[in-house]
């Protein structure tokens, strides 16, 4: 074992081989900077009290206490073995715990009456008594007085050892530390081991250079890194505790607004198709016949995309908005500006049955805007093709010559099929319609697209608005343009839970709802959570997992096949009802999706297919089966398919969670608020960034280790800020080669090969 250790050294240099290898197993640590940046879960306060009334069974606790009584009492094991159960009380400041060791002989020599001693266990609660059975123990002061040898059984033995070494270097005693570091433990490494590992490891620690500048470091009120690394684990006071773990999450953060910061300057140094406005253009002309006139939101952020579009410089925007604030209309009119410029641009769309809809939807708003080539369309027009998977190949070979000759202005399709087969003549913009996980990966592919190695415009939009923190992280190279208001007057809908189980008469109302609403002319949607009896799990973008009800204590969920049927022979017979999910083939998809638009369907049971963007204005209520077992976000984008017409909108969620539990308050949240981004903080809260961040969350943002997107949202704020400083001043980071290093490191080497060859 090395006497010396950087960051950069092995563990196994530094520890006993056998527990560098079951931290290296365990956790992945390789070197000692590994092991160091790895946060102790919490701190023991000395004489850190506990509650009594709030320790639960099972609960890990350490203690420092007083041994107050000591008896022994000896029985005989079923094997006719001979032992001695000692049991103690021990007191920590104002809570008595018994502490009992079934083969306590020996131990009892090493905790007599008087002695101060850590105990380490599982608690478990007896009548009023909280028990600790065989806690790992260690004397810090023995009766014999000073000098008295510490004493420990298991990993703490190990530990007294180091701690009697330490002591015996006159440094300050590890025990008598006011706070001792508590470490998230696997079965094969406590987290007594981990304290062993970590203060053996800081001992021999040289000095670590820190690689932010001291100017960085002061105006941002930082720790230094050496500091840092052995406050994080050994810290006098809280606030040490605390400004450590501060400073080594903001080298996270700023290593990971380093990487973006480079992406968006390598992004910006390609040519983009500028794309000027045009006074007799298509998008003219499409402007002096709108239906409406756009409201003030809709002009500022088509201001934004218009300026944008008119740069040299590629666009990357997101356009967020409620659902129905009228972000397609905004879209459009951003496509027919790159059209008026000769080039091309895509719409892409989640699923084929949005695309679709889209496809028809941007035929209809443009009319003869959109018949070029045929007989009587106008001068300006363009020309606007589907390409979807299940087209024939008769059909998509002619989509396809339309899309490599230019004579399609506008491309409607999935992102999956566009990305990986289609050839452009002059792709200039595209536009990402609902698809708010769409990460580096995908964009970096569309950026391929363009002609003559011009990188095509990006314009995202979403309706699951995206807190900021995500925003600057998940989408740091992207600028965000909101829409707050809806267009015309139009009333949030209202919302309310129907919880079949505690009242079904409410089920039942459900229905008469529905039967109201289509006897006044109007439409309803039923959305259910899976297809069939025989689905075993939601297949259709359903979340898993009802979070608090056991399976087998609830009902099984209801299936579109059978509601459907139970529907049309019972509650709503009479009624025209369509049946529309994910397995169905798309002619019969189609078919009922323009039923249901046209009014020759009055209600549609259905899979969650029908999610987002569909656009039916008589919809006007929304029943949703099973709606604890949808997220926050995609709940809010289900309700946003009705009252879009100008009628008021209902939105009903049937679901069987008890009063009370997690889900019925979740359920509970949407409805009371239509305020997009509280759901979107609420859903981001329950889910945790995992499942937010979705296929965006690729390399970097995996590789964070103390950093939370959820939590941390100001030191990002701060990292980005000095973050951009550097770049601006060594957009190679070449006079911070340290910096540069901790980015290479974050990103992969994959990602960061092209970042900084400036
Ligand atoms: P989003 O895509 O943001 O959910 P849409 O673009 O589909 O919203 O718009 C929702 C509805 O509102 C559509 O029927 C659209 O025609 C209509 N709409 C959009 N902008 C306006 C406006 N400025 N005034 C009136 N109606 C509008
Ligand atoms: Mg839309």
């Amino acid at each position: 074992m090395t006497a010396f250790a950087t960051t950069d050294t092995p563990l196994s240099e530094v520890l006993d081989a056998g527990l560098a290898e079951r931290i290296t197993t365990a956790f992945g640590h390789r070197t000692v900077g590994d092991l160091l940046h790895t946060l102790p879960r919490r701190y023991r306060q000395h004489g850190q009290r506990y509650d009594r009334r709030e320790l639960v069974d099972g609960e890990r606790v350490t203690i420092i206490g007083t041994v107050a009584t000591a008896a022994t009492r000896t029985y005989t094991t079923k094997q006719g073995q001979p032992r001695e159960m000692l049991t103690l009380t021990v007191k920590d400041e104002d809570t008595t715990f018994k502490v009992v060791y079934f083969a306590g002989r020996r131990i009892k020599f090493m905790l007599p009456v008087g002695t101060v001693a850590m105990f380490d266990g599982t608690v478990s609660r007896f009548r009023q008594s909280l028990d600790l059975k065989h806690p790992e123990f260690l004397v810090l002061r023995s009766v014999a007085g000073p000098g008295g040898q510490l004493k420990g059984s298991g990993d703490l033995a190990a530990l007294a050892r180091l701690s009697a070494e330490i002591d015996a270097e006159g440094g300050p005693s590890l025990f008598d530390r006011p706070l001792l570091p508590i470490y998230s433990a696997k079965e094969s490494v406590t987290s007594w081991d981990l304290l062993g590992a970590v203060v053996t490891a800081i001992r021999a620690l040289v000095p670590v250079v820190d690689p932010l500048d001291d100017a960085v470091r002061q105006a941002a009120g930082l720790m230094g890194l050496d500091e840092a690394l052995r406050k994080a684990h050994l810290p006098g006071c809280v606030e040490d505790a605390d400004r450590a773990g501060h400073r080594l999450r903001f080298d996270e953060a700023i290593a990971l607004q380093l990487l973006l910061g480079a992406r968006r300057r390598f992004v910006a140094r390609d040519p983009a198709p500028a794309s000027p406005v045009r006074g007799d253009g298509v998008r003219a002309a499409m402007e002096s016949r709108m239906p409406f006139e756009l409201t003030a939101g809709q002009q500022t952020v088509l201001e934004e995309i218009s300026a944008d579009l008119t740069l040299d410089e590629p666009m990357n925007r997101l356009l967020q908005g409620e659902v129905g604030s009228g972000k397609t209309v905004v879209g459009l009119l951003a496509m027919l500006q790159v059209v008026d410029a000769g080039r091309q641009c895509v719409m892409l769309a989640p699923t084929e049955v949005l695309a679709t809809q889209h496809h028809r939807s941007l035929t209809a708003m443009l009319g003869d805007l959109g018949e070029r080539g045929r007989l009587g369309a106008a001068d300006q027009a363009t020309r606007v093709v589907l390409l979807t998977g299940s087209m024939s190949t008769a059909e998509r070979r002619a989509a396809l010559l339309d899309i490599v000759t230019g004579e399609a202005g506008i491309v409607v399709g999935t992102h999956a099929l566009i990305q990986d087969s289609v050839d452009f003549f002059d792709l200039g913009l595209v536009v990402v319609d609902e698809q708010h996980r769409f990460g580096v990966r995908q964009r970096d592919r569309l950026r391929a697209k363009g002609r003559d190695g011009m990188v095509p415009h990006l314009l995202v939009m979403t309706a699951t608005p995206i807190p900021r923190t995500i925003a600057m992280t998940v989408f740091g190279d992207l600028e965000v343009s909101e829409l707050g208001e809806l267009p015309g007057g139009r009333r949030p809908i209202s919302t309310s839970v129907v919880p079949a189980r505690d009242r079904p008469r409410w089920v039942e109302r459900t229905w008469e709802r529905v039967r109201e609403e289509v006897g006044a002319g109007h439409r309803a949607y039923v959305v259910c959570a899976r297809i069939d009896a025989d689905t075993t799990d939601a297949p259709d973008g359903a979340t898993k997992g009802g979070d608090d009800d056991r399976a087998g204590d609830r009902p099984p969920l209801v299936a579109a096949v059978e509601l459907h049927q139970y529907l049309s022979t019972g509650p709503l017979a009479g009624l025209r009802i369509g049946l529309m999910h994910g397995r169905l083939p798309p002619e019969a998809k189609d078919a009922t999706m323009t039923g249901f638009a046209t009014g020759d369907l009055d209600v549609l049971v259905s899979t969650t297919v029908i999610e987002v963007g569909v656009d039916v204005p008589e919809a006007t209520v929304m029943v949703v089966m099973d709606a604890d077992r949808f997220g926050v976000s995609q709940l809010h984008q289900l309700r946003g398919r009705v009252g879009r017409g100008g009628l008021p909108g209902l939105c009903l969620l049937v679901t069987n969670s008890r009063e009370g539990g997690k889900a019925m308050e979740r359920l509970n949240a949407v409805a009371a608020t239509t305020d997009g981004f509280l759901l979107a903080q609420l859903d981001l809260v329950q889910r945790r960034e995992g499942d937010v961040l979705g296929d965006a969350q690729s390399g970097a943002l995996a590789s964070l280790r103390l950093l939370s997107v959820v939590d941390d949202g100001e030191v990002i704020e701060i990292a980005r800020r000095h973050a951009e400083e550097i770049l601006d001043s060594d957009p190679g980071l070449d006079t911070h080669p340290a910096l540069a290093e901790r980015v290479r490191r974050l990103s992969g080497s994959d990602e960061s090969d092209y970042l900084f060859k400036y």
